[in-house]
């Protein structure tokens, strides 16, 4: 049998060890071409041994020495920063994990379906960015996207076997994230450490703060619009604080198919690693008496600001998707540095959005990689201006 050529970059993350322990389950069944990693070097080197990969990359090129010192006598080799993560994503491949956190997931992304690999996308920011681009690259290399987020990777399921044209909504649930009991009046003083705990799923810090002011959902609302191409108006957000049903398209004849599963994102991966076909997978069965009820409810868009924020990127298109993310990534750094509150973040967003508004040129540019990269520049050198001015 031959061996399927797979690479993982952001291996080391939340998303990265989570399509490891599918991998080692059933090791001669892959040949691990390359993995990557950033800071954790000790877990970089280990897996890449473990899976006996040809390359291991560190985004951090000061981190270079640490790596070949791990990987001494090992035979892999080992390579660093964004020149050596693009070399990585060139090798062929049939597989590629996509679950670098950020912006930074682009270019490894585009190589990877340059290279004419299948994409499995967890790199949300990626999408939200890039879309058309990602699109046309991949459709030029005849090569497949496939959804790893959960809820996408809900409607791709639901939607096999089904004609577009026959769709009339996607519904997309978010738990509510960390402070969804909490009274609006205290959220300008939630602190990173509690808006980084998620109350059903374990995911990287970042996302786990999105989650919490829902830019999370954002993203994904715009990323609903990349993978599946429908308008906005046909894209809901529901609140489900359980988690079990990750989202539900709802057809002309008014029956809605819902994904039902545990908060366990090897089923998504799990689907897009074995894409076409179904794999046991060792997630959790459910126990619909012990789940009991499922609870829906509509998110309030004053404690969810960027909700509203999204539909307006949808609409303008172009490299707002670009500007958006960017700023998201700034405003979160500087909530992780506390130096701007939990409700700024959407603040600082929707001010460079509005600068980057009146500089109208940026958005009606054509969508080239370079563009984009621009585009994402630009808009965290607004974000740094908005905050030095607003908040000191
Ligand atoms: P994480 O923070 O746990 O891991 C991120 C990975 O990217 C790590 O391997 C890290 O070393 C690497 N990395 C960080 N900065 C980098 C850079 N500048 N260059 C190269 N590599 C870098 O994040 P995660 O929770 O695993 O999320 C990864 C992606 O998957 C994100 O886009 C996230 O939105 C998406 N996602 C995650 C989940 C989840 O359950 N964790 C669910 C849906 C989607
Ligand atoms: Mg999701």
């Amino acid at each position: 049998m031959t061996r399927r050529r797979i690479s993982i970059f952001g291996a080391t993350g939340s998303i990265g060890q989570n399509t490891i322990d599918l991998i080692k389950r059933d090791l001669e069944a892959y040949h691990t071409v390359a993995l990557t990693g950033a800071h954790n070097i000790p877990q970089l080197a280990h897996d890449a041994i473990k899976l006996r990969a040809e390359v291991a990359v560190t985004a951090d090129t000061d981190r270079l020495q640490d790596l070949r010192d791990a990987l001494s006598g090992s035979g892999i080799e080992a390579a660093a920063g964004e020149s050596g993560l693009e070399e990585a994503a060139s090798r062929s491949a049939d597989w590629v994990m996509s679950a670098i956190v950020g912006a930074a997931g682009l270019k490894p992304g585009l190589r990877a379906l340059e290279s004419g690999a299948n994409l499995a996308l967890a790199n949300k920011e990626s999408l939200v960015c890039a879309g058309e681009l990602i699109r046309a690259t991949a459709k030029k290399h005849d090569a497949l996207l496939i959804p790893v987020d959960s809820e996408h990777s809900a409607v791709f399921q639901a939607l096999v076997g089904e004609d577009m044209t026959s769709v009339e909504r996607i519904i997309i649930t978010g738990s509510g994230g960390a402070f969804r009991d909490w009274p609006i009046g205290d959220l300008p003083f939630a602190t990173p450490e509690q808006a980084a705990t998620h109350p059903n799923w374990a995911m990287g810090q970042r996302i786990t703060i999105d989650s919490a002011t829902m830019f999370n959902k954002a993203l994904e609302l715009i990323e609903t619009k990349e993978y599946f191409g429908v308008e906005d108006e046909k894209i809901e957000v529901i609140i489900h604080p359980e988690s079990i049903i990750h989202a539900l398209v709802g057809f002309v004849d008014g029956a809605l198919m819902a994904h039902v599963g545990p908060p366990d994102m090897r089923h998504a991966i799990g689907y897009a690693l074995h894409w076409p076909e179904r794999r046991n997978l060792p997630v959790e069965r459910l126990d619909l008496a012990q789940v009991a009820q499922f609870n829906f409810y509509e998110p309030d868009l004053t404690r969810y600001p960027p909700l509203r924020l999204a539909r307006d990127v949808i609409r303008s298109g172009g490299l707002t998707g670009a500007v958006f993310n960017a700023a998201k990534e700034s405003a979160l750094d500087a909530f992780i540095d506390k130096k701007i509150g939990f409700m700024d973040m959407a603040a600082v967003v929707e001010d460079v959005l509005s600068i980057s508004e009146t500089r109208g040129n940026l958005l009606d540019e054509e969508m080239t990689l370079e563009s984009v990269m621009n585009a994402d520049a630009e808009a965290r050198i607004a974000a740094r201006q908005v905050i030095t001015q607003r908040y000191g």
